[in-house]
């Protein structure tokens, strides 16, 4: 692969290491919002220590930075969030926009796109995609990610709490885009945006992903069983899966704000009181956890619920979609293919309501747009790239 700082003549990249064998293809990426500068920390002091010790790779590494501007200026974002713009139709529409016309977001965008073909173009996989956040809320680290099977069966290896399902209460985001082209991809949340314990998470989390997608040897790498343990204890051993049950949305002119002392995962009892928003008081509908809560400016959600899935309900889901259960719902009345070769199901409301959406989640498949009668499901599996994968130690 040819070197990418030099072709795409700017800092997007923080770092690139070509190894000698045909391995795994890692791309890291940090600071997609400006006020989380933590990654791209973390990204650049792993490429340091990689390339002062001579560590031998297997396959490519790469970091890639996010929102350079918004980086620069401390901001979350200077036009608008860049994790909201990764869908077919908003690509479109940039790619479509005079050169005058981009917003800054848009510029960023087009950039990290080339950059993402590029290396789908030249590497070989299997891929991991891996991007790194922080929250404004104090939280234990944790893991997000589209619920396809590769994702969870990736994402169990690290001891920290696994959150499915975020793709279905935002549009847009960059991992989101990436898993619907069927390659891994796994959001780390390290904790709050400016404690150094969030860089040490995410340095401790790309040393753990490096050896378990055998880019390199775990003995090459010194003091990977304490990465490991600052991991569990920073996560306080839980290493349990979560579904988000409730997204609180906020307008741009709306007045919010979250009550103080809240941290993710902090259990809520029905009717605490959370936040005020216009001025009047927001309560919990049921027992959960809360889940990122906003103590930050700039946001359109207000906090998330979540709720532990029981065991059980994880095994089950895997059989059923293993034995391709999901291939025959169309045979049910008010279900129909959207694409079948996207998996997409058009399901009428009422065989929604009728078979509630836990059955659907079982299956694999989350909603998405709704228009007055029918509901668009997408599913993760009929997508992913699961043979490319199969050789793996971990799948
Ligand atoms: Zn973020």
């Amino acid at each position: 692969m040819t070197n990418l700082a030099n072709q795409t003549g700017n800092n997007r990249i923080i770092g690139q290491l070509n190894g000698s064998n045909n391995g795994p293809t890692l791309v890291f990426f940090g600071g997609i919002h400006g006020n989380e500068p933590s990654g791209e920390m973390a990204i650049h002091e792993v490429f340091l220590r990689i390339e002062e010790e001579e560590i031998p790779i297997n396959g490519s590494i790469y970091g890639i930075r996010g929102n350079i501007e918004a980086l620069l200026a401390g901001n979350r974002f200077m036009d608008c969030d860049l994790n909201r713009l990764w869908t077919d139709e908003k690509i479109e529409i940039i790619k479509g926009k005079a050169k005058n016309e981009l917003l800054n977001e848009d510029k960023e965008l087009l950039s990290i796109h080339q950059v993402l073909s590029d290396i789908l173009k030249t590497e070989s996989g299997p891929y991991y995609f891996i991007d790194f956040h922080t929250t404004s809320s104090k939280t234990l680290p944790f893991i997000t990610i589209n619920d396809a099977l590769i994702n969870r069966k990736f994402s169990k290896l690290f001891p920290v709490p696994i959150v499915l399902g975020i793709e279905e209460y935002l549009e847009g985001p960059l991992l989101s885009y990436i898993n619907e082209q069927g390659y891994l991809s796994v959001g780390f949340e390290s904790g709050q945006h400016t404690a150094r314990e969030s860089v040490d998470n995410s340095i401790a989390f790309m040393w753990l992903a490096l050896v378990y997608s055998d880019a390199l040897k775990r003995l090459d790498v010194k003091g990977f069983e304490e990465y490991y343990l600052q991991l569990q204890n920073s996560a306080m051993k839980n290493g349990s899966f979560y579904e988000i049950i409730y997204r609180h949305p906020i307008g741009s002119k709306d007045q919010f704000s979250m009550l103080p002392g809240f941290k993710s995962f902090d259990i809520v009892n029905k009717g605490k009181v959370l936040a005020e928003h216009n001025k009047r008081a927001v309560l919990a509908l049921q027992k959960s956890s809360i889940f990122m809560p906003l103590y930050q400016s700039q946001g359109e959600d207000g906090f998330f619920l979540i709720r532990r899935i029981p065991k059980l309900a994880l095994w089950l889901s895997a059989v059923l979609r293993k034995i391709r259960i999901p291939a025959l719902l169309p045979i049910l009345p008010g279900v129909s293919w959207a694409d079948k070769k996207k998996g997409t199901l058009l399901v009428n409301e009422r065989t929604a309501r009728f078979l509630a959406k836990p059955l659907f989640h079982l299956l694999g498949y989350r909603n998405r747009q709704i228009n007055k009668n029918e509901i668009l499901m997408s599913s993760r599996e009929a997508t992913a790239k699961n043979k490319m994968y199969s050789g793996t130690w971990w799948y």
